[in-house]
């Protein structure tokens, strides 16, 4: 039987409360009467609402509430883990994105991931990372609610319901993840690994405000007015990639969930006008998106390097925080005088980053010939600047 996605208008967040209501009336998830459920948004950092770079908290009290409703007893937990930045990180994520208040209303608890034991090698039989592990409470939880944001992504051309479950792994092994999947095609097998090891039963997507260009965390906001459910991730990010008028072809975890069998047909249940989202660069996409698994994984992993955008820093906007320098898994960021320094020679490409910097001064910069003579040669940022 076909999975039905369904569609709710949403024009703000005033409106999430009622229609996240109104979704979880229709999936109607079944739990025991003290069932343990899991919230996961997407908390990629610690940001204000309104850069729509969080699951908004409207959103999260919405499914609260329901569950609040229909399931008094249940005990509930939003948890996360956020960026590669540890406990303190993720700490200060649930603060600034909104969702203390909301828990303490709720009776929730903020658990952050980095401080739950852990069920080591978890996925025995995934294709790039069987050593997999994760916390204890996403294993054992009787539901988990998983609740991406639309929006595009630098490395992954499109940010959803399958990759915001790699938020599940806590900061170092997020890291490790990208040490693992260092080209594109087997980044997107190893976010598939996750999916298929977390498998969350409910899925809604905070399309209300989302965000298009240079996601996920420094595009722009995109008015796109709908909230989407399902119970499959995967068929949910097909509807929202129609919505959002992004090819499916562009995101590499549709094509691996399509060859693993785990894209299911699917139904639209309700109506929407589609929202064009400018894609973070069109070019560089579409070379990577032609370019089949086996082949990728045929070249070598600096070829593929020299097809993938190289970060920069804009000096002029760095205020030395130096969270590039504790995110990077690979260690390619050094200080010198108090300043970050790329080495591109060790750099895996896995814009981390990008998508950390606070203030929004590393870029993506895309020119093949100027990506391998830097990987060849080992220059750093500090030789180029
Ligand atoms: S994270 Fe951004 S602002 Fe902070 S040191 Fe790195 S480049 Fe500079
Ligand atoms: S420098 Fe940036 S893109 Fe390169 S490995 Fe480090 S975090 Fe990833």
């Amino acid at each position: 039987m076909a999975v039905k996605i369904y569609v709710q208008k949403c024009s703000d967040y005033s409106q999430a409360k009622v229609a996240v209501g109104k979704l979880l009336d229709k999936l109607s998830p079944k739990l025991p009467e003290k069932g343990v459920v899991l919230l996961k948004p997407n908390l990629l950092m610690p940001a204000l609402p309104e850069r729509a770079i969080t699951t908004h908290p409207a959103v999260v009290a919405g499914v609260c509430h329901w569950f609040r409703t229909h399931y008094p007893g249940a005990k509930l937990y939003i948890g996360d883990s956020s960026g590669c930045l540890g406990l303190a990180g993720t700490k200060l994520a649930f603060k600034t994105c909104g969702l203390v208040k909301l828990a303490e209303e709720y009776n929730a608890q903020l658990v952050p991931f980095e401080s739950l034991p852990l069920i080591k090698n978890y996925n025995k039989h995934a294709k790039v990372w069987p050593k997999l592990s994760l916390p204890k409470l996403v294993v054992q939880a009787d539901l988990i609610v998983n609740l991406p944001k639309l929006k595009t992504h630098s490395l992954t051309n499109y940010t959803g319901a399958v990759k915001n479950l790699y938020g599940c792994l806590p900061g170092g092994i997020k890291g490790e993840g990208h040490i693992v999947g260092a080209n594109p095609h087997r980044f997107a097998e190893l976010i598939v690994d996750v999916f298929e090891a977390v498998k969350p039963r409910v899925n809604i997507m905070d399309a209300v405000i989302g965000m298009e260009g240079a996601g996920p965390s420094n595009g722009q906001t995109k008015q796109t007015g709908y909230l989407l459910a399902g119970s499959d991730a995967v068929a949910l990010d097909a509807v929202a990639l129609k919505m959002a008028k992004i090819p499916e072809s562009f995101v590499l975890t549709q094509t691996a969930a399509k060859e693993r069998g785990l894209y299911p047909e699917y139904s639209i249940v309700g109506k929407f006008k589609p929202v064009k989202y400018k894609l973070p660069v069109r070019w560089k996409s579409m070379i990577l998106s032609v370019l089949p698994s086996s082949i990728a994984s045929a070249i070598t992993s600096k070829m593929v390097q020299g097809f993938m955008k190289s970060p920069e820093i804009d000096y002029n906007k760095c205020t030395k925080c130096l969270t590039c320098v504790r995110i990077c898994p690979a260690k390619a960021i050094t200080t010198k005088a108090g300043l970050p320094v790329i080495h591109h020679d060790k750099c895996i490409k896995c814009l981390s980053c990008a998508e950390h910097c606070p203030e929004g001064a590393i870029h993506t910069k895309q020119n093949l010939a100027d990506n391998l003579k830097r990987l060849f040669r080992g220059e750093s940022d500090e030789e180029t600047k």
